[in-house]
């Protein structure tokens, strides 16, 4: 592990346009649980009340389990150690992009400039008949569903559900940035939602090393993965950025 840490900082410190592919697992020590898994989100609540149609039909249901999950329980949500390292790595040049599946907004709390949300941020709701956004905050979340103050029709979050398309300027810019990398870090996800998923492989097939951290194998270590890294993202990066504070920049 102490060989592989150093390996990966001589790596990071030479790459010229390395980008972060971030999932759920980066804000577990957030306390956000990921969807999966005997602690998932998906034990606790019905995927269904994310699902467009149900949403269309139901909003009111859909709503209850909207607030609960996204605004009460992970609404007080702070950005740890990795969320922080990953901002710091970017304002020392050394990281391009931070392009993340996660929907929590902790990237650009902890300080990160460039990221590219390819299932957008709960911190905003969309009236679905004018576009007029809402900060979740300023809106009456004890009336459901919440409405636009001024056509009175139902506000959305602004994140992806299922059965909804990836917003295109984030799928665009990503798909970029991951042709573009020389390094990618993978950090916190299965790999198992896609169209999400193909990032680490795009970059890969472009010729980039890919350096994973997660504390558990994911569908990229037996495939994709140049570097395992296993353990908790925060202490990982922790330890990584300690190493890399040791280099001249
Ligand atoms: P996932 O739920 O499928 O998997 C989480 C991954 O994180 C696993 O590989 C797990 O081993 C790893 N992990 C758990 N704790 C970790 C830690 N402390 N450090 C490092 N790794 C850790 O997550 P996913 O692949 O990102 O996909 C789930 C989908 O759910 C995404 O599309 C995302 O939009 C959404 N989601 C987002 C949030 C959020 O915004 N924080 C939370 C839950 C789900």
């Amino acid at each position: 592990m102490k060989k592989d840490l150093q390996e990966v900082a001589d790596i990071i410190s030479n790459s010229k346009s390395m980008i972060a592919f971030t999932g759920a697992g980066i804000s577990v020590e957030s306390g956000i649980p990921p969807f999966r898994g005997p602690d998932g989100l998906w034990s606790r609540y019905d995927p269904q009340c994310l699902d467009l149609d149900y949403f269309h039909l139901n909003p009111v249901e859909s709503w209850k389990a909207i607030k609960s999950i996204f605004y009460d329980f992970f609404g007080e949500a702070k950005s740890n150690g990795a969320h922080k390292v990953l901002a710091q790595l970017e304002e020392k040049g050394l990281l391009k992009a931070v392009v993340t599946q996660n929907i929590d907004n902790l990237h650009q709390e902890a300080g990160s400039k460039t990221v590219y949300e390819f299932h957008g941020n709960s911190q905003k709701l969309v009236c679905l008949q004018c576009g007029k956004s809402y900060v979740p905050s300023e809106v009456n979340l004890d009336e459901l569903p919440p409405k636009c103050e001024h056509d009175k029709k139902i506000l959305k979050p602004d994140f992806v559900f299922f059965g909804e398309g990836i917003p295109e300027a984030a799928y665009r810019k990503s798909l970029q940035a991951a042709r573009d990398a020389d390094v990618v870090l993978v950090i916190g996800t299965t790999g198992e939602v896609m169209p999400a998923a193909m990032i680490p492989t795009e970059a890969k097939r472009n010729g980039a090393v890919v350096i994973e951290i997660n504390t558990e194998e994911s569908n990229y270590t037996d495939g994709i993965t140049d570097y395992f890294l296993r353990g908790k993202a925060s202490e990982i990066l922790r330890q990584l950025n300690e190493v890399l504070n040791g280099y001249n920049y």
